[in-house]
Parts: structure tokens; sequence; C-alpha cells
């Protein structure tokens, strides 16, 4: 049963049928992994905030720079030099004060993030760099958790549903590397602001679909935004059979 409160603050979603009381029970029983507090992970992290997910790990090893706030619009002036991870949480605690946060301010070591994904019923990847992005789709396909992706560079995002069963495509299956030929930080190919935050939102949009009805959801759909055209396109993911990661016979350590 939702108290009143809970009824009062989230009765506009709870106004949807796709949602209801049942979808709003589950975003508040949920615990959601979201690695990396940049542009993506910032925006992710307030909406599901807003939406009642109950639980939220925030990790990011990195501080807030002057030059993150034309994206960044969780973070102030005042929290420059601090850990991003941590003002989140204060961003969050002043939004929605239910809902619980805990703040992992140190880089994510595969082993680390295997007990993290280990611990989460969702992960979101809002990282900047391939590396990690590989570990963390090792960790959520070893530990069968669905995994949203979601990158932006340019004017451009792309995001992705993984729902990390055995019989699924994997975010290794699309990139099966470790680093780019193309510059893929944003501190290398520059990023608008509103690109990063629909990246953002579409993940956020998926993450609330994933949990409350993943059934509709199609695990392996990669969806690709172009900020110049504002047109989008689908892709299906094939699985490959031979994937370093989620094939059979992979132990994915
Ligand atoms: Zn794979």
């Amino acid at each position: 049963m939702l108290s009143d409160q809970e009824f009062l603050r989230y009765q506009r979603q709870i106004m949807l049928p796709e949602l209801g009381e049942s979808g709003q029970r589950l975003l508040l029983g949920a615990k959601v992994l979201i690695v990396g507090c940049g542009g993506l992970g910032s925006t992710v992290a307030l909406q599901l905030a807003g939406a009642g997910i109950g639980k939220l790990v925030l990790c990011d090893d990195d501080s807030v720079e002057l030059s993150n706030l034309h994206r960044q619009l969780s973070y102030r002036e005042s929290d420059l030099g601090q850990a991003k991870a941590q003002a989140l949480a204060g961003q969050i605690k002043r939004l929605n004060p239910s809902i619980s946060t805990r703040s992992v301010s140190r880089r994510m070591s595969l082993d680390l993030l295997n007990i993290e994904v280990s611990l989460a019923d969702l992960v979101i990847d809002c990282s900047d760099n391939f590396p990690t992005r590989q570990d963390i789709n090792k960790a959520c396909t070893s530990n069968q958790i669905p995994l949203v992706s979601g990158a932006a560079i340019g004017w451009d995002g792309q995001v992705a549903y993984f729902d990390g069963q055995q019989q699924s495509a994997c975010y290794h299956c699309l990139y099966p590397f470790n680093e780019s030929n193309q510059a893929t930080k944003c501190s290398d190919a520059g990023v608008m602001g509103p690109s990063v935050n629909m990246t953002g939102s579409l993940q956020s949009m998926l993450a609330i679909r994933a949990i409350t009805e993943p059934e509709t959801l199609n695990t392996g759909e990669l969806i690709v935004f172009n900020g110049r055209e504002m047109s989008h396109q689908k892709f299906a993911i094939e699985k490959d059979d031979s994937c370093a990661v989620c094939s059979e016979g992979n132990n994915n350590e």
C-alpha cells in the first residue's frame, strides 16, 4: 500500500494506466546502480529520484568542474571542487528525502563493479570511457542483471537496453573493442548540453519501464538520436555467438 503522502507525490504518474499503483510500488522497491555522475548520470539520478526509485547507488571518482556546468545541470557553482557522487546525493536529498542514496567516490574496478552490480536490480551505464563500459557489461552479464546503456557526443546520443539473460546480445556484441578510433570523450570532441540531457532522459525512461514492465522492452535494441537532423533510428543488435563476454563457454570473469 502506498501512503497518502506517496500517493499525492506520485499521482501524476500513477494516473498512467501502464504504471498505476502497482508500478509505483515496484519503483519504490527498486535498487538502481548508476555508474558515472556526469551529464548522463546526474540527469538520470534526479529523474529516477523524482519518480520514486527507492534506492540509488551513485558512483563517480570525479569532482565538479566549471566546464561541466553547461550540461550537468544538477550541479551548482557552489559545488565546484566537490566529489560528484556526494554533491549529487545532496541534490537528491533536497528533491526527495525519502530516497535512499549511497555514494561511491572511487574508480570502479571490475571486482568492485561485480559486487555493486550483484546488489542491484538494474544498472545504468552513464560512464564516459570504453574500458569502464566493457567492465560494466561484463559484470551485468555474469550477474544476469539488466543494463541500460547510454552515450552522448557532439549533437548526438544513443541508448540501448540489455536484459542480461544468457540468450540475449550484450554490449560487447555491439562494440567488441576497448577503445574507439574516434574521439569519444566530451573533452576531446565537444558536446551539446541538451543532447546529453536528452540521452539521460531516454535512459531514465528505459529504466522506469525496465522496472515496471520489462516485458514491453526489446532487449538488444539500439536507439540512435541525431540532434542536427532531429531524427532517430532503431537497430537490433545481433547476438555474437563468439562474443568474448556473453557467448556460451565464457566464464565472464
Ligand atoms: Zn555479447
